[in-house]
């Protein structure tokens, strides 16, 4: 008997209804399969949709721990169903099962045209895989130490393409360092995949393709849209390309989704009163750009532009070269963080770096500190205050006035904001993501409900040298300034800007999606032009 899997939440289990089995009947094969049969395994690199009319199957990590069961009604499959990535868990048969078998192409088309059945089982894949993540022993297993930079950038490829992984530390970890006793600093991290392979200091495209995701480029491709950056913006122009007939390819340097997809609750994106997750807004973006096959390649960097005659040439990392006729450059911001162990667990939860009102409301009489020493900090700190929470701004200069308007500083007084100078943050305290209080770099503790983050934003920009004009802070400048006739081009035809890269744009992901979606009509202008 399959023994339980510790820690293992038990993903949502959610039934199909009598009209979703009979739908799916008329698409895929009846089959049947006795206990004991395994229906697919660990490292296994494809297996339908499997819908449940009798019978049970159990899913097994893979030292053979249960994670939860499947009964009647309900489906398998998680999200590598629909991306082809490696299958991390095993299934088995526990009694004897029925089922119904969708290949996965038919389940896409299916998933497009049915919304409810949609809704169901992408949500219950989401999870699922969200669920997988905690499980530890499964999907990737990294083992290097933490003094490894390219350890630390493996694992946290890993995290921002959400795959599950066991990260060993050879430094703490004995039979870790057995593994890697051999190897030198070049041949880090040991990465281990589910099936059995290991690759040695593999970069993360080798271990990308290795568990088949995301497609592999050819040295040279030709297209008719290039979309750099698979953030909300990029993934905008992606749809709408792909959907308006345009060959459209989309890179990115990391995974997809951008920051959005780092964010725990969007609650302001239009249609979704509850709010939602980034990683299910961008998920579900993402499996629509491939319904309408635009093409998604990761982990691809661009690392420069030529602009050409009706061609523009965009080089990537490892020698590959992109032609486009036209080219959106969606390569977003990079929020500067505070460097302090766990932040990401704050994220979202007690930690911000936007202030609206559901963040004021979120706070009420609570206690807050605002960090930074810009105008977008005294904004928010005012903002909050006026709100009732208890507002102290951190900031890391002798005298605010250096950074901050004069006008801010008296509003901060008015509104009883209290400001610390020289104060600077060195370690968080909370739990579950709540925070209780902050250190300071003095060894200061303050007590904080809630910490809010205004340090600036980079713009992901220096791959394009001087090619198009940016601004004083490098994010690119579009429109009437540069004598563009439209909103979003740039100073190269045929190249345009959209979302956080762009100068003057507003940081907010309706608003990348929008310009991201608008940028396919200029493209299409632009062409018919030429
Ligand atoms: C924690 C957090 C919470 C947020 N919450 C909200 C919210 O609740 N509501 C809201 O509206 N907004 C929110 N935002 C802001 C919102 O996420 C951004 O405005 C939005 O993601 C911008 O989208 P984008 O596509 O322009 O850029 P990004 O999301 O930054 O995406 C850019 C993409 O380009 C890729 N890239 C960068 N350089 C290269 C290169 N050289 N080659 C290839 N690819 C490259 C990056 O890997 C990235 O995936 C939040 C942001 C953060 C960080």
């Amino acid at each position: 008997m399959p023994q339980p899997a510790s820690p293992a939440p038990p993903p949502p289990s959610p039934a199909l209804s009598a009209s979703q089995l009979s739908r799916l009947a008329e698409l895929g094969e009846e089959h049947t399969a006795d206990v004991g049969e395994v229906l697919y395994r660990v490292g296994d690199r494809e297996y339908p949709f499997m819908a449940i009319l009798e019978g049970e199957v159990v899913i097994l990590d893979t030292a053979g721990h249960e994670i939860v069961r499947h009964g009647r009604s309900g489906f398998l499959g998680e999200l590598n169903l629909l991306s082809g990535q490696t299958v991390f868990v095993t299934a088995v048969v526990t009694q004897p099962l029925r089922y119904i078998a969708v290949s996965r192409d038919v389940l896409r088309s299916l998933l497009y045209e049915d919304g409810p059945l949609s809704d169901v089982v992408l949500s219950a894949f989401i999870a699922r895989r969200e669920a997988l993540q905690t499980v530890q022993g499964l999907g990737l297993e990294i083992v290097g130490p933490h003094s490894s930079k390219a350890t630390v950038g493996m694992v946290e490829f890993a995290r921002s393409n959400r795959l599950p992984l066991t990260w060993r530390d050879p430094e703490h970890d004995p039979s870790a360092a057995a593994l890697v006793a051999n190897l030198d600093e070049g041949r880090l991290p040991l990465v281990r995949l589910p099936g059995g392979l290991e690759l040695q200091g593999p970069s993360p495209g080798q271990v990308s393709r290795a568990l088949g995701i995301g497609r592999e480029l050819a040295p040279r491709e030709d297209v008719d849209l290039l979309v750099v950056g698979a953030g909300p913006a990029g993934l905008g122009a992606a749809v709408y390309g792909a959907s308006e007939g345009l060959d459209t390819l989309v890179i990115d340097s990391s995974g997809l989704g951008g920051q959005a997809g780092t964010s725990r609750r969007i609650e302001n994106y239009l249609g979704f009163p509850a709010g939602l997750s980034g990683s299910e807004l961008t998920s579900r973006a993402v499996t629509q750009a491939r319904k309408f096959d635009a093409r998604l390649a990761t982990p691809y960097r661009a690392v420069s532009l030529e602009p050409g005659n009706g061609r523009h040439n965009v080089r990537l990392e490892d020698d590959h070269e992109i032609a486009a006729r036209a080219v959106v450059i969606a390569t977003g911001a990079q929020y500067r963080r505070l460097p302090v162990d766990d932040l990401d667990q704050y994220e979202g939860i007690s930690v911000f770096y936007a202030a609206g009102p559901p963040e004021a409301q979120l706070c009420g009489a609570e206690r807050v500190a605002v960090v930074g020493g810009g105008n977008s900090a005294g904004q928010a700190a005012v903002w909050l205050a006026r709100g009732g929470a208890l507002v102290t701004l951190l900031h890391r200069r002798a005298d605010l006035r250096e950074t901050m308007s004069d006008y801010l500083v008296r509003e901060l007084e008015r509104y009883g904001v209290a400001v610390r100078d020289r104060s600077e943050i060195a370690a968080l305290h909370g739990t579950d993501g709540q925070l209780d209080a902050v250190t300071l770099k003095g060894g200061e503790r303050l007590r904080f409900s809630f910490l809010f983050l205004f340090l600036g934003a980079m713009p992901c920009t220096d791959w394009l040298d001087d090619v198009v004009r940016r601004d004083e802070d490098g994010f690119i400048l579009t429109g009437a300034v540069v004598g563009a006739d439209n909103l979003l081009g740039t100073t190269v035809p045929g190249v345009f800007a959209v979302g956080d890269v762009r100068s003057g744009s507003t940081k907010r992901c309706a608003t990348a999606v929008g310009e991201g979606a608008w940028a396919v009509q200029l493209v299409h202008a632009h062409l018919a032009g030429r």
